[in-house]
């Protein structure tokens, strides 16, 4: 092809907008440029779109991993500009436009001439790091799983451990870290598993004398709620039986158990098997790499200072959205991701059309709210504040409003009238895989990767060549098997 006819086919084909991340910024940036003569590319790390804000009913056995998490690729599938990959994105070059992802040693460039960002955020451990192996954070599937399989171990352990007349006090003391709406949710429904749900099924223990500690460095629940939904939900905690343990920091975590330090610098080590950390979060590692390209400043958090139109200094064709963004003190949010990528698929699309590039961006502010337990829950909305009854209520409509665009509501609105009506969870399934199965991962070096065969290693002439006289030697055998009518027959 002539350097002519290169610069004609590139003119001539559509604009190509990549989109990183398929969480609440990477899948509704992507659909609200449906309409767009644009053609786009989702590049994720997962195959699903998750909805994080119910992972700890995963973790506490109410719903299934699938309900909140639906394949990417179907809700998709109708979008006929939108096409999605499989990769996690180590590189991107502003310079060149594009973006480099790998998935289990295989590496693919992307090229865009749009780029939106929507890599979200991952837990933070303040800087410890190690902590992680023992205190699962609630950041994906795999966690809520992880977290699924160790708060129901323990009450079978302890069940075990009863019957042999052994201490079971650390399996019995399960430890919040983090007293935002994560830990206040994930505290809540662990107390009632243990006095609701979980009291008639065992025999050798009492489901109900488990401790449930919730801890925070901060001195007060939920901060983002203002003082008096935040002493509400505390004195709400404390009827369920949960322990509010304020101003304390964990200074350390291992197998057994956690450390927490007050103020006075006074130690208390809490015997504890279970541990959740629902505390802090850390943007993706993509904002430093855009930050050292662009010049864009980190905050404490990771997260990338953007302008106000969510574009990168000197890009405008790089649009930051969702937890990464360092904006007139958005806090972290789904409406804060969702408000933020449609308004950088609009200026796409206005682009693109030639028209004049929209104002800069305004959030909305639609409310937050939390559950505390079955009926009970917190809501702001503007300047009203609701709690008890009438906050549940509204949680479950919103809920059900957004859980109602996947094929998942029917199941989902099930499993909720069986955990919420009866005192039943439909998927308390674990399995020692999924509690034991990451910390083997991490071990291994090269993770999964290291597992399977490196490109072009597998010659499949030869494994073919290799296998195909077996199975037809095997498949011989089997049908004279059948047809001697020799199958049962025992031989001396
Ligand atoms: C447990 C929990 C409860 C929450 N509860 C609420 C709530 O009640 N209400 C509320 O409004 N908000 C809540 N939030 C916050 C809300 O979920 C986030 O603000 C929102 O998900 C942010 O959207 P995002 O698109 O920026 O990031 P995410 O939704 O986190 O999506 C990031 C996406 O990027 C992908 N990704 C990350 N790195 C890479 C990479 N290098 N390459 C490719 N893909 C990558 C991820 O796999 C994911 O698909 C909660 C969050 C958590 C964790």
């Amino acid at each position: 092809m002539t350097a002519a006819e290169t610069a004609t086919s590139e003119e001539n084909r559509p604009h190509r907008v990549v989109v990183i991340g398929s969480g609440f910024g990477g899948l509704f940036g992507t659909q609200a440029l449906r309409r767009s003569p644009v053609e786009v590319t989702m590049v994720a790390k997962t195959t699903h779109h998750l909805f994080q804000p119910l992972l700890y009913q995963v973790a506490t056995g109410i719903l299934s991993q699938g309900e909140i998490a639906p394949p990417t690729r179907e809700i998709l599938s109708r979008q006929d500009n939108a096409k999605v990959l499989l990769g996690e994105v180590t590189a991107i070059d502003v310079d060149a436009r594009t973006v480099t992802s790998q998935v289990l040693g295989r590496s693919t460039v992307t090229a865009y001439d749009s780029l939106i960002v929507a890599a979200g955020a991952s837990q933070s451990y303040f800087g410890n790091d190690h902590f992680a192996e023992h205190a699962p954070g609630m950041k994906s599937i795999d966690d809520a799983l992880e977290l699924r399989g160790r708060i129901f171990g323990a009450f079978e352990m302890a069940e075990l451990g009863a019957s042999r007349g052994d201490d079971i006090d650390h399996l019995l003391t399960f430890v919040v870290v983090g007293a935002g709406p994560t830990g206040v949710e994930m505290a809540g429904q662990i107390a009632e598993l243990a006095h609701r749900t979980l009291k008639r099924d065992f025999r050798a223990i009492n489901t109900r004398q488990a401790r449930v500690i919730l801890v925070d460095a901060a001195e007060q629940v939920l901060p983002p709620f203002g003082e008096k939904l935040g002493a509400h939900t505390q004195r709400k905690l404390e009827q369920l039986g949960v322990e509010v343990r304020l101003g304390e920091m964990v200074t350390h975590v291992d197998e057994r158990g956690i450390t927490l330090t007050a103020k006075d610098g006074t130690s208390e080590r809490v015997a504890s098997v279970t541990k959740v950390w629902a505390a802090g979060v850390q943007a993706s590692s993509l904002a430093q790499t855009l930050a050292e390209q662009t010049g864009a400043d980190l905050d404490r958090a990771g997260r990338i200072a953007v302008n106000p139109d969510l574009t990168l200094p000197g890009h405008p064709e790089i649009y930051v959205v969702g937890d990464m963004i360092d904006l007139d003190h958005l806090p972290g949010v789904a409406q804060v991701a969702i408000q933020t990528a449609k308004y950088a698929a609009k200026s796409i699309d206005r682009r693109v059309r030639g028209k004049e590039p929209q104002g800069p961006f305004r959030y909305l502010d639609k409310g937050s709210m939390a559950i505390i337990s079955r009926f009970r829950a917190v809501a702001v909305i503007g300047r009203f504040r609701f709690t008890g009854l009438v906050a549940w209520l509204l949680w479950l409509v919103i809920h059900l409003l957004y859980i109602a665009a996947f094929k998942s509501r029917v199941t989902a609105l099930l499993h909720w009238i069986i955990s919420f009506l009866g005192r039943g969870r439909s998927e308390r399934t674990t399995t020692e895989q999924q509690i034991f199965g990451r910390a083997a991962l991490a071990r291994i070096e090269g993770g999964a990767a290291a597992l399977v065969s490196a490109p072009g290693d597998y010659d499949a002439n030869r494994v073919i060549e290799q296998l195909r006289e077996e199975l037809e030697a095997r498949a011989r055998e089997e049908a004279r098997l059948t047809d001697a009518r020799e199958r049962g027959v025992h031989r001396e």
